[in-house]
């Protein structure tokens, strides 16, 4: 079932089987010259409705988190982002609204890694404010919270490998710009020659100097390689995986 396309009665109903809900949380920031910008939310949002598609018992997919932190690629038009301090604040309240309506067992499908610092400070605040509050703390449920970053599934990571030997990279990879290409192949880009082929790699800090170390904004990778096909395997198997994680993290 996907949240944003249900009434509430159905998540009322819901509620009587699973206080389990899968949000897909990202980014809104550049993604080197082929790849869309939403592709960090994208990806995740397209794993998690295609494993839902496949087990729509199974899975509730919640609204999908698509601004998370990216101010280092603030140098690039189009980028949008949230302060640490906003996203922390922002995920408590989603947090805290599904928590109001039951909702136990919050799993958090990751598409960016520069989410993953802020996501942990969250739900270190998300659990503080619970432990600061005694009220209620012998009847009330548990609070669990997961993070998941999608490409970290062990056959989605072997996938890349087997598809990508060289120049995978760590930012605007193929594999992520080749599942957004799966879901949305009308926009799936013509591949313009890059220069350098494999982009380089490096550490990160603000946005100016970001864009002086990483020109076109890769890093370390060749999205050249993207195509809409093998990001039909990749979501399939990081769906599959989704699933199976899911189930083990509602019967914890
Ligand atoms: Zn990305």
């Amino acid at each position: 079932m996907r949240l944003p396309l249900s009434t509430w009665p159905d998540i009322e109903s819901w509620l009587q089987q699973s206080t389990c809900i899968v949000l897909p949380i990202g980014s809104m920031e550049q993604h080197g010259p082929n790849g869309f910008l939403g592709t960090d939310a994208l990806c995740p949002e397209i794993i998690a409705n295609h494993a839902e598609s496949l087990a729509p018992d199974k899975l509730l997919i919640g609204p999908t988190f698509n601004v998370g932190c990216a101010q280092h690629h603030l140098g690039f038009p189009g980028t949008v982002t949230l302060r640490p301090s906003t996203m922390i604040a922002t995920m408590v309240d989603w947090t805290e609204s599904l928590l109001r309506h039951g909702f136990d067992k919050i799993y958090w499908l990751n598409g960016h890694g520069g989410n993953i610092a802020t996501i942990e400070a969250a739900f270190a605040e998300i659990h503080a404010r619970r432990s600061f509050d005694p009220r209620g703390a012998d009847t009330r449920p548990d609070l669990w919270l997961k993070r998941r970053d999608w490409w970290d599934f062990r056959e989605v990571l072997a996938l890349c490998n087997e598809l990508y030997p060289q120049g995978h990279g760590s930012h605007a990879t193929a594999s992520e710009v080749a599942v957004t290409y799966w879901a949305y192949p009308e926009r799936e880009r013509q591949h313009t020659a890059m220069s350098p082929k494999i982009a380089p790699n490096g550490s990160i800090s603000d946005a100016v100097r970001y864009r002086q170390d990483f020109p076109d904004g890769r890093i370390g990778s060749d999205p050249t390689q993207a195509n809409a096909d093998d990001g039909g395997r990749l979501v399939a198997a990081a769906a599959q995986c989704l699933i199976k994680d899911v189930a083990t993290f509602v019967s914890h």
